[in-house]
This record gives structure tokens, C-alpha cells and sequence, in this order.
């Protein structure tokens, strides 16, 4: 996608502070964290959102998922836990449009959610 961020991201036109890539998948350090630890995977391939993520493109989500859980490893928040975060469309407050799951940790976390 031209002017998707993300993709920009991906191709290196946007510099990152990388934490993880793979041919399907790149990890990245948000650029606004909202907790200690605040990590986005995102897919190489552009979807909006989870609403666009073909059934057959199923295991991408797996893999981020699975990457998700492995760099929380790294980073030392496995046993005390984290939160994994996939806003979709408006009301979620999706604000870039390529799918993304948030890893947040590092904090005590809320519940209910803002
Ligand atoms: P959303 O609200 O769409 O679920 O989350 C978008 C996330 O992307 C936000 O947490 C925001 O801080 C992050 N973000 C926006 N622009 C950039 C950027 O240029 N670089 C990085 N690393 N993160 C960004
Ligand atoms: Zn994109």
C-alpha cells in the first residue's frame, strides 16, 4: 500500500526501532508507549483489519500471536504477564490501518479496558 505508515515501516522508508522481522512479519517498538513494554506485529502482507484477513490467511495471525508470546519472553514479562491487543475499525480507536497486535506489559494492567 503507497501510503499505508505501516508499510512504509516495513520497506524501511520510516525508520523503526526494530525488535523482530521474519519474511511474513515485522516486530517494532511503539513509537508512544503506553506501558514499559509496547511492542507492534505487524503482518508484510497490508490488511486493514482483522476484518480483512482472508480465511485462508489464517496462520498469520498464529504467527504474530506466537511471536507476540516470544518476545514477551525476551523481554521478561512472561511469568508476571502482558496484555495483547488487536483494535479493529472505529470504535476499538484503530488510528493505522494495517493490522497490528499491540504487546503491552511491564505494568499491572486495568480491566475494563478505556
Ligand atoms: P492503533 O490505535 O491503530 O491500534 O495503534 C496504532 C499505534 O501505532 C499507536 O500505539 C501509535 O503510537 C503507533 N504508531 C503510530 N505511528 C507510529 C510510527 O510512526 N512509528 C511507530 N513505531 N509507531 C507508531
Ligand atoms: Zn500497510
Amino acid at each position: 500500500m503507497e501510503d499505508c505508515l505501516f508499510c512504509k515501516i516495513i520497506k524501511k522508508e520510516i525508520p523503526a526501532q526494530i525488535v523482530y522481522e521474519n519474511e511474513n512479519m515485522v516486530a517494532f517498538e511503539d513509537i508512544n508507549p503506553q506501558a514499559p513494554i509496547h511492542v507492534l506485529l505487524i503482518p508484510r502482507e497490508h490488511f486493514s483489519s482483522l476484518n480483512d484477513i482472508p480465511e485462508e490467511k489464517k496462520h498469520i495471525l498464529a504467527e504474530l500471536l506466537l511471536a507476540a508470546r516470544q518476545i514477551a519472553k525476551e523481554k521478561g514479562i512472561s511469568k508476571r504477564g502482558y496484555r495483547i491487543v488487536l483494535n479493529t475499525e472505529k470504535d476499538s480507536g484503530q488510528a493505522v490501518f494495517h493490522i497490528h497486535f499491540h504487546l503491552l506489559g511491564g505494568r499491572q494492567m486495568a480491566w475494563p479496558p478505556g
